[in-house]
């Protein structure tokens, strides 16, 4: 296996896969074969990101744009369903452009909702370090009710795409498995993600996240060596860890063999030092995936000196939205105390939100330059030059 990295992301702080082919001749060969059933689908359902795709591979033979192992790996668990396939590829195309492109979808394709913004954690480079933020109002959790109203609206906007986490730890929520079930029974939103430190996997966790279909569940954890993992996840003890991993692992391989769960390890190489190789090899006999990247700096984002170099639009105010726990809407969590919050969704609807002329100033001032007069925006350190 070779150890190219292929860039997961948009942004200049993406988790790297690590070793890591994607086999896109296959996917591509599937789609070709399947061309008419997919062009059929697409006369009842037009829009030009399909037609695009469709366009390339009768053309060019060829996908239109380079897809990543997270997307090879959903692909290949969809078990030859064609058509879900095919509209899964329209999400992620329309995804891909909208950030890059600053493309008003109209709705933001991906959401992140916070169940609980409380952690067990306290990782030194995380802002759950900063005492200011630990404390209300910025600690609480998603009433149930709430929750649902907003993936009902979700799903009515065929956001595709939904990730359970944020700034907190989400199997601190005690609905989760509720959560979870009513996200799976929506039609439109094809990933659903977690995000974990996987400290309160237990068996009822696992089965929870495999039977309601959890697209990928993202385990970070941040090294291989117990003495420099404990240091960097401070609070959790390694060999839980690794058991919870692993459990995980063979509770999907012995009661869901056609689970389309992903499960992927991430960590952040905060020092700058970590052996990728080591990193992989370790980990992925427990895993589908794994990925490295280096820390944004998020803690303490206000306190950052100005990055006079770093004055790019950003993508996320094109294609994603952060809901916190208490509806609060935000377009990071680098902000993670919400100073660029631009709604609350127990007071309009996210397509109010979305449309509504805080979002489109802040496009606005990102569009002409001036990226750099606005905090945190000025020191997040985020880019996504190409
Ligand atoms: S702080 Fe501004 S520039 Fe940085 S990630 Fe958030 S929205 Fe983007």
């Amino acid at each position: 296996m070779s150890l190219n990295s292929k860039n997961l992301g948009q942004d200049n702080h993406p988790k790297q896969s690590i070793s890591i082919d994607v086999n896109v001749n296959a996917i591509e060969t599937m789609l070709i074969n399947g061309i008419d059933q997919i062009s059929n689908y697409q006369k009842k359902n037009p829009d030009i990101y399909g037609d695009a795709i469709i366009s390339n591979l009768q053309k060019k033979k060829k996908l239109i744009y380079n897809i990543n192992k997270h997307e090879e790996i959903f692909i290949n668990n969809q078990k030859n369903n064609l058509i879900k396939i095919f509209k899964y590829l329209k999400f992620r195309y329309k995804f891909y452009l909208c950030g890059i492109k600053k493309i008003d979808l109209g709705h933001p394709p991906y959401v992140l909702i916070e169940p609980v913004s409380t952690c067990n954690l306290r990782c030194p480079f995380c802002f759950q370090t900063d005492k200011s933020f630990t404390k209300k109002p910025f600690m609480g959790v998603m009433n149930l009710d709430l929750f649902k109203k907003i993936v009902a609206e979700l799903n009515n906007l065929e956001v595709g795409a939904v990730t359970m986490g944020s700034r907190g730890e989400p199997t601190l929520h005690k609905n989760l498995d509720e959560m979870l079930s009513f996200l799976s029974k929506q039609e439109n939103i094809f990933e659903i993600k977690i995000n974990t430190n996987a400290s309160f996997l237990n068996e009822k966790l696992c089965h929870t996240v495999l039977k309601n279909n959890v697209t990928q569940i993202v385990i970070s954890a941040d090294h291989y060596i117990k003495e420099d993992y404990e240091r960097l996840r401070l609070g959790a003890n390694f060999e839980k860890i690794i058991s919870n991993v692993d459990l995980l692992y063979n509770i999907r391989a012995k009661y869901y063999p056609n689970s389309v769960t992903e499960i992927r390890i991430t960590g952040i190489d905060n020092e700058r030092n970590l052996d990728r190789k080591k990193f992989h090899d370790f980990w992925i006999k427990r895993s589908d995936h794994v990925a490295a990247g280096y820390p944004v700096e998020r803690w303490n984002t206000y306190e950052n000196t100005p990055h006079e170099d770093i004055n790019d639009p950003c993508d996320y105010i094109w294609d994603r939205m952060y809901i916190w726990f208490d509806g609060k809407v935000n377009p990071c969590d680098a902000d993670y105390k919400s100073y660029l919050s631009y709604g609350n969704v127990k007071d309009n609807t996210i397509k109010e939100i979305w449309d509504g002329e805080k979002l489109k100033k802040l496009r606005d001032q990102h569009l002409s330059n001036n990226r750099n007069k606005i905090v945190p925006c000025d020191r997040c350190g985020t880019s996504f030059c190409k």
